[in-house]
């Protein structure tokens, strides 16, 4: 049965991280992998992380299944997390919380969930998006559309066509918001957009399905999920993926949440039981160490605090780059304005460059990104912005 299948081009970011691992420049620079990295260029595991696998590996008793829903300790924590302790839709046990394999398990749960639901729905994505909500959404069946988002001229958002794209949705749909951290533009709404979003998807009878990836890596724990509480108070129906993937640094341990809130408890109780019996027919239950670690650190107020603290030096690390690389660009005589970085939020921007130039300061210059110009952020540093700065500019100007 394999002679039919036709072998798939190799994804452009693992390429990426192939060719850079090959280049012998010692002053190459990784700009393309999604990942967070301190001023050595290394993604260390957070204190509070390893204090809590201490404490874990001392107390542990049991490895026995642990059930579709995950670890409940884990579930109350990351939907107050995200939603805050008081938040009505927890108070009114509307909301149904299951831990999953890392975001991409929550997206694909709620996806999965929604093709059960309202197989005729569509789903609106922001263009452009993350590249993987396109397979993750389209695996369960969904239809998928685009409204306008980010605009390359502007360096900001098409509201206004944002707006305008989605008043032509039918009721029922869906509409993918990234909560915070837009990746991979980094032009995140304001809180009057959020508001004014929040206003026509309920006149339209639209569900929000909201993707939060980077909680506390943009403004802060709170003001990131300004977007997700709103829509949550005001919507009867709404549904959430949440990762641990950045804001923990738990990548590889898998650990993220969906959450689907239901107009009234007698609702959710019969959501509970279709998504629980869909995660079962997936992956039966997720793996268990991420969250325990999670389940751990927010439960704990000392470990909370380091958490944060080491969260808040990462977020500032981020936005004190975003402001260096735009002043390094004026620094070098760039024609270029690059004051749009220090305004976008998260670990992403489009350099705005095209594919030629991207190529150009890959083969020359061994400063790696993917061809759409959006770089990481994180990975800049104290040794490598100004020489990132200068090849972009004399690029620029060739
Ligand atoms: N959503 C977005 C927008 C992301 O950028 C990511 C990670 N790159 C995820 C979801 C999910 O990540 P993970 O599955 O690693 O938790």
């Amino acid at each position: 049965m394999f002679e039919h299948l036709q072998a798939l081009p190799a994804d452009p970011i693992l390429n990426l991280m192939v060719q850079y691992r090959r280049d012998n420049n010692p002053h190459k620079v990784d700009l393309g992998v999604g990942v967070y990295k301190d001023e050595q260029g290394h993604t260390g595991i957070m204190h509070a992380v390893t204090a809590a696998e201490t404490h874990l590996l001392a107390t542990e008793t049991t490895k026995t299944y642990i059930g579709p829903a995950g670890a409940e300790g884990f579930n109350y924590h990351i939907s107050r997390l995200l939603l805050g302790n008081d938040h009505s839709a927890i108070k009114d046990q509307r909301i149904t919380v299951a831990q999953t394999p890392g975001g991409c398990g929550a997206l694909r749960m709620a996806a999965e969930f929604t093709a059960k639901c309202s197989p005729d729905a569509t789903v609106w994505v922001s263009d452009p998006t993350w590249a993987n909500h396109i397979p993750l959404l389209k695996g369960a069946g969904l239809n998928i559309t685009e409204y306008p988002y980010y605009d390359g001229e502007t360096k900001g958002i098409r509201f206004d066509a944002m707006c305008s794209a989605l008043e032509t949705a039918k009721a029922g749909d869906l509409v993918l918001l990234h909560g915070c951290c837009h990746n991979p533009s980094g032009a995140d709404l304001s809180k009057v957009q959020w508001d004014a979003i929040a206003e026509l998807l309920i006149r339209k009878n639209l569900i929000p399905f909201v993707d939060i990836a980077y909680q506390g890596l943009g403004d802060g724990l709170a003001e990131d999920a300004y977007g997700v509480r709103l829509l949550a108070d005001k919507a009867p129906e709404m549904l959430i993926a949440s990762s641990c993937s950045k804001n923990f640094g738990l990548y590889r341990e898998r650990t993220g949440s969906v959450m689907v809130i239901a107009p009234n408890q007698q609702q959710a109780a019969v959501t509970a039981s279709n998504l629980f019996s869909i995660i079962r027919g997936h992956y039966s239950m997720p793996p268990a160490h991420g969250a325990a670690i999670v389940e751990t650190i927010l439960g704990n107020a000392e470990l909370t605090k380091s958490w944060d603290d080491e969260l808040t030096l990462m977020r500032t690390r981020i936005l004190q780059l975003r402001h260096q690389l735009a002043n390094e660009m004026v620094v070098t005589g760039c024609a270029q304005d690059f004051s749009f970085i220090p305004q976008q939020k998260g670990m992403f921007s489009f350099l705005g460059i095209n594919k030629q130039q991207v190529g150009q300061l890959r083969d020359e210059y061994s400063i790696y990104m993917v061809d759409s110009s959006r770089i990481n952020i994180a990975g800049l540093s104290a040794q490598n912005l100004s020489y990132v700065a200068q090849s972009l500019s004399s690029v620029l100007k060739g």
